[in-house]
């Protein structure tokens, strides 16, 4: 039988899934030819059969590396709902749980465990892991390794030296982050060559993006609208704990079952509020950045950024938590020439080479308006961001998009004037979207 013939009966043996989705085949392929490998795929889009699936074909154990328990336990669940032996071990569990756990490892009954980046630092688990034979190692959200990504966690750092301590021969990282540098950076740290890092588009055709331009003090009615014309369930960003707080009291106070999410709440707070919007008893979050990785609700419906986010990969991990159903979602910036500076202060990164920003906006414009537009490029005083730029650039572009002929984007460097003439570009939108989110995540 034909290898990709195989490996599709496998697939329907042991996941019920018709077929693969796009990268899937490739990254299964490479680890199974005896690849470390790094995929990257936009957010719901298949991360983990990745390994999952490679799992059932190799000798040993894979040890999975996660950041989150709540992540852990849904993948867990998953796995065993296939009929798949999987198991954590994590600080929820007593001692004999996690002795059972082990002991399943040790017979080999168990083919998938999962783990904290922590974990490596309790002496019993690095005795106990150092005699098990481990054939894959996988690091879920792996741009957590990078200090470029906006995610980074330093202990993250020492997982190449447990790899090669531990003599895992394969290695798969998965994230939906994608920034250059991020990218090469982490493949480097693993020694995964740039043949074998699979990376699928980010174009997410059910989302439906927009801007609309609104002043500070007539963003809540705006929002109340935007809420009330949604039927499902939704999330909110805003910049600041304190405004999280706020903006749930005057949704409240509209009449909307919203809650505040943030990191200044309590576990236990946090727990309640994430449930509850899981079972649908309230419709809106209104969080920061905080509320997010680890909420694995299909049906978010709306996701609205009250505030301008905090960098390009954020906008799009954000938005990418929004109709993981497939179905129809909307995901509306509420933005303003003012805000930008709230946002720059908040950026951190590396200042980009001129030349960077120059090719970004040259090849945007060329892609997106066939070479009708003109570039008119004012340099300024500062050093600037280019994943703001680009955000920014994004932003206007939308607004473009709504009809609006001619737009500013200002920024530290640079200031740019888009000139377009009357042609109307609507009916290109989504294929220049396409493009511009291409380029800005290739
Ligand atoms: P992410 O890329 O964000 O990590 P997940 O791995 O959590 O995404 O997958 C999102 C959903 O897609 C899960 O419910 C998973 O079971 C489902 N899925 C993954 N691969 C396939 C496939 N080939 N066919 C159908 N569903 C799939
Ligand atoms: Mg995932």
């Amino acid at each position: 039988m034909e290898h990709g013939q195989q490996l599709l009966e496998s697939l329907s043996q042991h996941f019920g899934f018709a077929s693969f989705r796009p990268g899937q085949t490739q990254t299964i392929s490479h680890l199974l030819a005896g690849h470390s490998s790094l995929a990257i795929f936009p957010t719901g889009s298949g991360k983990s059969l990745c390994y999952q699936f490679t799992a059932l074909h190799l000798p040993h154990l894979t040890l999975v590396v996660s950041p989150l328990l709540a992540l852990m336990q849904d993948q867990v669940a998953f796995l065993q709902g296939k009929g798949i032996a999987a198991a954590t071990l994590d600080s929820s569990q007593s001692t004999e749980q996690s002795q059972a756990v082990m002991q399943g490892v040790r017979k080999g009954d168990i083919k998938i465990l999962m783990v904290s980046v922590e974990r490596f630092k309790n002496e019993r688990f690095r005795e106990f892991i150092t005699g098990i034979k481990v054939s894959m190692l996988v690091v879920d959200e792996a741009h957590c390794i990078s200090e470029w990504g906006h995610n980074f966690r330093p202990d993250y750092l020492k997982l190449p030296d447990y790899r090669r301590e531990l003599n895992i021969p394969l290695v798969l990282l998965l994230t939906a982050t994608a920034t250059k540098k991020v990218k090469f950076d982490m493949a480097k740290r693993f020694d995964i060559s740039p043949q074998h890092i699979v990376q699928t588009g980010f174009y997410r055709s059910n989302l439906d993006l927009s801007v609309c331009s609104v002043k500070e003090q007539d963003k809540l009615v705006q929002l109340v609208q935007l809420i009330r014309s949604q039927q499902g369930a939704g999330i909110v960003y805003v910049t600041l704990q304190q405004q999280a707080q706020q903006v749930a009291k005057q949704l409240q106070a509209s009449g909307i079952k919203a809650e505040a999410y943030h990191a200044g709440l309590g576990d236990e707070t946090r727990r309640r509020v994430q449930q509850q919007f899981m079972d649908n008893q309230i419709q809106v979050v209104v969080a920061t950045i905080a509320f997010g990785m680890g909420v694995d609700k299909s049906d978010i419906r709306f996701v609205i950024h009250h505030d301008l986010p905090k960098s390009i990969e954020n906008y799009s991990q954000e938005i990418g938590r929004a109709g993981r159903d497939g179905q129809p979602a909307y995901c509306t910036v509420l933005g303003n020439l003012d805000s930008v500076t709230t946002v720059e202060n908040f950026v951190y990164g590396d200042t980009p080479e001129r030349s960077g920003i120059e090719y970004v906006i040259t090849q945007c414009l060329k892609e997106q308006t066939g070479g009708k537009w003109e570039v008119q490029e004012l340099p300024l005083s500062k050093a600037s961001n280019i994943r703001v730029l680009a955000l920014k650039t994004l932003l206007v572009q939308l607004e473009i998009q709504g009809a609006i002929t001619a737009k500013y984007a200002y920024y530290a460097d640079f200031r740019l004037k888009f000139v377009t003439p009357q042609s109307k570009l609507l009916s290109r939108f989504d294929s220049t979207r396409q493009a511009f989110l291409n380029l800005i995540f290739s």
